[in-house]
């Protein structure tokens, strides 16, 4: 038996060294294909350039799956994305929805429920339990990165009806412990939504109207973030949470995001579901918060539609002006489900954001996408090194875009090529490096070029794709 055993272990590692030499073959026969050997060019390691930027992970999608295991699931990641640079993670909205197990969090009911009350049909919310939300935190902190809470502060559901006489009608916003408030902990009545007896209506209410919380309520002010036992103080001192995203901030006054954050502090960042980019840099002014770069968004979406890259050059863009109140991104669980830029131009789009100023927030669904995950993570590495310096751009046509970041002292910074043209392009441009060697950081041109002694060469970058020139 040992010896029928032992033969065929033989066999097996013989086949196993047999395929992976046929393999070692085919490797080498596709890259002589690409560049003839020799001149395959390699770059530097570029950790010696790391700096202290980092990326956020928006760790969830829409409708994330499987349901009640979220949680778990993304705590076994944190290792690896702060391995690529992840510094924060957001996470959907902790606490109970209305619908219970299916809520994505944005349908609020009990804030001071992550998943330990029986009601809305579950214990665990979607994504599990406080346990294992707690875990996940822990993890995050012992991977050095910060966690960042999705704050829903505009309206309510799921509570209980009551007459509301400032309606004239039964209204569904009575919360306590048997009308979708198990908690106990900020009990509201129609009292705390509009109108009311000191408050008409304050900005948008474009969902639940009758469920629009005012903020100028004690009572609201007290519970979100005033009290010892707040929300704000809750999550922050008791659940482990460092920062805060708010949701749709358009549908209440920039003045309690302020309040909230001079009460309980930690890196803030609002949701302003805009493309002027003069009412983002407005509420940005007013709140004293962050804002999502949704102008940078939709002007990256204009450009590569309707192929005219001079919009990126040209564009109004929170980062351009506010580069350091602006968070930058490609898609979210919103975009998720109507795409702003289209699959085959996302790339392009995070090459664009990441070689640019602008905090980057990236997609869990396109980091965990097999298709982008290798040029992802070159990309958050490049933005983590050489992408530093002054932002100058050398070239804009319509299916191109040449922009360069000066780098700073040993740091020789980059030039960023984006071909959204269906051919590969090549273009004389004057660097900064004078008679160099340049090596692309992206891996898609694997031939290396050189500068002559005036700094200029012929620069290339593949079919609908990018390259980023430094010194090899
Ligand atoms: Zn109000
Ligand atoms: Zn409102």
């Amino acid at each position: 038996m040992i010896k029928i055993s032992r033969l065929r272990k033989n066999q097996l590692r013989n086949k196993f060294l047999f395929i992976v030499i046929i393999f070692l073959i085919a490797m080498a026969c596709t890259n002589n294909e690409e560049a003839p050997e020799g001149t395959i060019s390699k770059g530097q390691d570029l950790s010696i350039y790391l700096t202290d930027k980092g990326v956020m992970m928006q760790g969830f999608y829409w409708d994330v799956e499987p349901r009640f295991e979220w949680w778990n699931t993304i705590a076994d990641k944190t290792k690896n994305w702060s391995d690529i640079g992840v510094d924060k993670l957001w996470l959907p909205p902790v606490s109970k929805g209305q619908s219970g197990g299916f809520s994505m969090g944005y349908d609020p009911s009990d804030y001071f429920d992550l998943g330990e009350f029986n009601q809305h049909g579950t214990i665990k919310t979607r994504f599990g339990s406080k346990e294992d939300l707690l875990k996940l935190i822990e993890s995050a902190h012992n991977n050095n990165i910060d966690v960042i809470a999705d704050i829903v502060m505009g309206h309510n559901s799921g509570g209980g009806s009551e007459f509301n006489s400032y309606r004239n009608k039964q209204t569904f916003t009575l919360f306590n412990p048997s009308n979708g408030n198990a908690s106990g902990l900020f009990n509201r009545g129609f009292e705390d939504f509009h109108p009311n007896s000191i408050h008409a209506s304050d900005e948008e209410a474009l969902f639940f109207a009758e469920q629009d919380l005012c903020h100028l309520q004690e009572n609201v002010q007290n519970w979100f973030w005033k009290n010892d036992n707040s929300i704000a103080k809750y999550y922050k001192n008791t659940i482990g949470f460092d920062g805060w995203r708010f949701d749709y901030v358009k549908s209440f006054s920039p003045q309690f995001v302020k309040s909230w954050m001079d009460e309980v502090g930690g890196w803030t960042v609002g949701e302003f579901y805009d493309g002027n980019a003069d009412l983002v840099r407005q509420w940005v002014l007013n709140s004293g918060a962050k804002a999502f770069d949704f102008p940078n968004l939709f002007q990256m979406r204009d450009a590569f539609q309707q192929n005219n890259l001079r919009i990126l050059q040209t564009g109004d863009m929170l980062w351009k002006s506010n580069p350091d109140d602006a968070v930058t991104f490609v898609a979210n669980h919103d975009t998720d489900r109507e795409p702003v830029i289209q699959n085959n131009y996302k790339l392009l789009a995070y090459a664009f954001i990441l070689t640019h100023p602008g905090y980057p927030c990236v997609f869990y669904s396109d980091y965990e996408n097999t298709a982008f995950k290798t040029q992802l993570e070159d990309l958050i590495l490049i933005n983590r090194t050489l992408a530093t310096g002054d932002l100058k751009v050398l070239f804009a046509d319509a299916d191109e875009y040449i922009a360069q970041r000066s780098g700073t002292g040993s740091n020789p910074g980059m030039i960023i090529y984006i071909n959204r043209s269906s051919s590969e392009q090549s273009r004389e441009i004057k660097t900064n490096w004078i008679s160099k060697s340049l090596h692309d950081y992206t891996n898609n041109i694997r031939t290396g070029l050189t500068t002559d002694s005036n700094g200029t060469s012929k620069l290339q970058a593949p079919a609908n794709g990018y390259t980023v020139w430094s010194l090899q």
